[in-house]
Formats: C-alpha cells, structure tokens, sequence
C-alpha cells in the first residue's frame, strides 16, 4: 500500500487587517489588509502533503471565488481533495484583527465545516481505508469526524488527533476515539477540565516535573500524548502497553532554535508533519517522528502566514540536517 494520509478538517480563509489599535465600538480605523489560506484541517494537510506524503483533504466548502482559489491551491500542492459542497453556506472564514501590541481579535465563520455531513465522510470512506493515518481536529461537525474514525480504526489506520480547538465534552468523544492526540498547552488544560480533572495552569506545564506530566497525560488519554509547549518544546507521554518505538514511556522534546516571527499555525504544521512521519515509518521510535514535526513546526514560525509558511521536506532537512 502506498504511504498515505488523509485529514478530515477545516478550510478557513484567513482575512488579516493589521492597525496602529483596535477600534473601539463604533470607530473606524485604518490598516492594512492580507489574505491567506487557513483552517486548522488545511494547515495540517499542507504540512503533511509538503513531507512528501500523499494526502487527501475530506472538507466542506461553499460555492463561491473562496471555495475555487482553495481548490486551484490544493491542485498546486498536489493535495487530492474530497471535498463537499454547500451552496446555501459560505466558504469558512476567519477575521483576525492585529494591532502593534501583538494582541489579536479573531471572528470565525465556520460556514460549509460546519455542515461536513457524516453522509460525504462515508461516500469518501475508500479514501480513508486506504490511508496509514487519518487525522482529525475540532473545527468541522464532530459527527462527520467521529465516523472518519470509525472508518479508520476498522480499517487498522492510526488515529492521530488534534484535539483544537476544544468546545465542549463532545470533543472528548475524538479523544477517545484516536490512538494519539497533540494538544498544545492551553488545550492540554482545557481537555482536563473537560474532564473533570483538576488542572495546573498552562503557563506551568513547560515547567512540570515529568512524572506528574505524565500522570495528568494517563488520565486524559489512553493512548500517546504529545503536548506542544511552544518555544518549550513538546513532552511526550505513552500508555506502558504500547510505547511506539521509544525506549521510555515519557520525555520532554527540546525545541529546535529558530528565529520566530510568526507562530501561527505552529501546532497544525506540529501535527501534519507528525501524520506524515508516522505514516511513512510506523516502526521508526516515535521520538524521531516527534522530532521530525518539531522541526517542520519551528521552521513555520520564521515565515509569517498559515498554510504557506509550512516549509517542504527539502528545507527543512538544508536547514537541520547540515
Ligand atoms: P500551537 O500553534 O497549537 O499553539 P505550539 O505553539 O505549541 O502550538 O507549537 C507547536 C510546535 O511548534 C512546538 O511543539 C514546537 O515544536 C514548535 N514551535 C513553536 N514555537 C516555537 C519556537 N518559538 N521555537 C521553536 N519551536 C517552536
């Protein structure tokens, strides 16, 4: 079977006004204007698709000049798409307000990921049975994700999840359901809560004594659990049953040194590099692939942008690998 990945997410068009500060209620103010592609399921397609991996994108979209840029794009970056579309809904859209503090204002409109019907997922089922690796996360109906992974675990595919962003105790049935999650810190936290389970704050995870790490870890997962603490690194905990490769069941992952400028998106380039290591070697120790997204994530944040500051493969390797 070729090596293959598919991600069941979101399509956001990010639409980004940069301003001297925010308007007040009523005001109007100046600024600037980019426009880029999102969308958390996107992101982490394009990440997975530029390591090299085939991948197919399961996503919703409206019938508008959004929905066919996204699909002109997906054809540039040979990402094969089985998308449905909702002509009465919008393409996803997300508005990002920043100002010179580096605060930022976000407005989401889920539009078409809103409605991705469990119907499409089960019409597009060949694609996911022929993947290595499905990967999920929370901003498109959690129904349709939740049968993509029926369809994944019956077919012996790894579930990877990403549980962001998380809404409600729902989210935590996809927690379940996969065989590895990657929250980042805050998400780590809000997932315990979920959960009934008291929590440190996220601020002190990068800090925590890893045994403790890890026992917070076994009581929200079952299975692997990567968290990604940013500038920190990643910790990574495993079930003792089942330590994918690594010689131990927890450890922290140092982070790669880089010039950050833009961490946007630095959690779903994290998460599809990841799909596209563990699909291309299953059996390689699990701190390699954990290693490798790493790599991709910090080399995301010298660029500013989503989706197309994920760097190829071949960059990644000129710049770590010299
Ligand atoms: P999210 O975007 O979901 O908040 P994180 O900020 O935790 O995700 O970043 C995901 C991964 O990206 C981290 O685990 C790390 O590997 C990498 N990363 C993010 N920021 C940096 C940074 N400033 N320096 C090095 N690596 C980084």
């Amino acid at each position: 079977m070729p090596v293959r990945v598919t991600v069941v997410g979101s399509y956001n068009q990010d639409m980004v006004w940069r301003t001297a500060r925010f308007p007040v209620p009523g005001e109007t103010r100046m600024g600037t204007f980019t426009s880029g592609p999102g969308g958390k399921g996107f992101n982490q397609a394009i990440a997975c698709v530029r390591q090299g991996v085939s991948t197919h994108f399961i996503g919703a979209l409206g019938d508008d000049a959004l929905a066919r840029g996204m699909r002109e794009l997906a054809l540039a970056e040979g990402l094969a798409l089985h998308c449905e579309t909702h002509a009465e809904l919008a393409t996803g859209t997300a508005a990002i307000l920043v100002e010179d503090s580096g605060q930022n204002l976000i407005v989401v409109g889920a539009g078409a990921n809103a409605a991705l019907s469990v119907a499409h997922i089960e019409s597009q089922a060949a694609a996911i049975r022929a993947s290595n690796v499905l990967l999920t996360q929370h901003e498109v109906n959690v129904e349709a994700s939740l049968a993509a992974q029926r369809v994944a675990r019956a077919a012996g595919a790894l579930c990877l999840h990403n549980p962001a962003p998380p809404v409600d105790a729902r989210d935590l049935q996809l927690v379940d359901g996969a065989d590895l999650i990657t929250p980042n810190e805050s998400e780590f936290v809000q997932l315990l809560k979920l959960r009934g389970i008291q929590a440190p704050a996220a601020e002190a995870l990068a800090w925590l004594d890893e045994d403790a790490f890890h026992a917070l870890c076994r009581r929200l997962h079952r299975g692997s659990v990567a968290v990604t603490l940013g500038a920190q690194g990643a910790f990574v905990s495993h079930a003792p049953e089942q330590l994918r490769g690594d010689a131990k069941g927890r450890y922290r992952c140092p982070p790669e040194r880089v010039d950050a400028i833009d961490t946007t998106g630095a959690g779903d380039a994290f998460s599809g590099a990841l799909a596209a290591a563990l699909a291309r070697a299953p059996d390689a120790p699990f701190a390699d692939s954990v290693r490798a997204a790493g790599r991709v994530a910090a080399l995301s944040t010298e660029r500013r942008g989503a989706a197309l500051a994920i760097p190829r493969t071949a960059e990644v390797a000129q710049r770590f690998d010299a």
